[in-house]
């Protein structure tokens, strides 16, 4: 791929992400923080810190948009292996010098980088991708997702049977427009016969970046054990881990 036009920015000083470390792996969980809290008391981003926490090997802190620097510290993100995110309604409300920070440190340090659902539209994902996100469409429907497991040797489809059932999704079709994934795990269906690429990797730079498509924010889809043992898969296969 042409390089992004912020490849030009000066080097981090944090060391890469080690590989081969041995003490937990250090995720950043951010959130916008639109979510209702009737459905996430703790937020999105609190939701998957617990889905980590529970599964053991990791260290999480949780981020807001409202945070000091947004919650996108160079501080922040050079402690962490992993950033999570979640975005809906303020995507452009995030600074750009932020975005520009995530894609250095995604590209030039190695940090794993996983946008859900609504995060298609994330700066960061367009960025450091360099594709617009846009979908083919999208209905909030509340009907059941069957999400397929496409590629199940791969480390992010660890635990799961071929197919499982989210009960109630908001449907994403294609054509989704990104570039299209180094490796694709999941592809989801929908009530109308829509299909959509839902769990897609991504090498960008040093980085590794993983899109998943379920969770719309008013079902507790983050609560799901197939999804939270995905979190887990991903967070790991995103930190570079090698057997943890
Ligand atoms: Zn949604």
């Amino acid at each position: 791929m042409a390089d992004s036009p912020m490849a030009d920015s000066p080097m981090v000083d944090s060391p890469m992400v080690d590989r081969t470390r041995d003490r937990p792996i250090r995720v950043l969980c951010w959130s916008e923080r639109t979510e209702p809290e009737r459905v996430y008391p703790q937020g999105i981003n609190g939701a998957v810190a617990q889905a980590l926490e529970g599964a053991g090997g990791f260290e999480t802190r949780t981020a807001r948009l409202a945070d000091g620097g947004q919650g996108l510290t160079e501080e922040l993100l050079g402690w962490a292996d992993v950033l999570t995110w979640f975005g809906h309604g303020r995507h452009r409300m995030v600074e750009d010098a932020n975005v520009e920070r995530i894609v250095r440190h995604i590209r030039e340090r190695g940090m794993g980088y996983i946008p859900l659902h609504s995060s298609h539209h994330a700066k960061p994902f367009k960025a450091v991708l360099d594709h617009s996100g846009d979908l083919g469409g999208w209905r909030e429907d509340g009907r059941p997702s069957i999400v397929y497991v496409v590629q199940p040797d791969h480390p992010i489809a660890q635990g799961l049977d071929r197919l499982f059932v989210v009960p109630q999704e908001e449907m994403y079709c294609e054509p989704f427009r990104i570039r299209p994934p180094n490796e694709l795990v999941f592809i989801s269906s929908f009530a109308h016969g829509e299909v959509f690429r839902s769990g897609g990797c991504w090498q960008a730079g040093r980085g590794r970046v993983f899109y998943f498509q379920p969770g719309h924010e008013t079902y507790p889809v983050y609560f799901q054990p197939e999804i939270k043992t995905i979190l887990v898969n991903a967070a790991r296969w995103a930190a570079g881990s090698k057997g943890k």
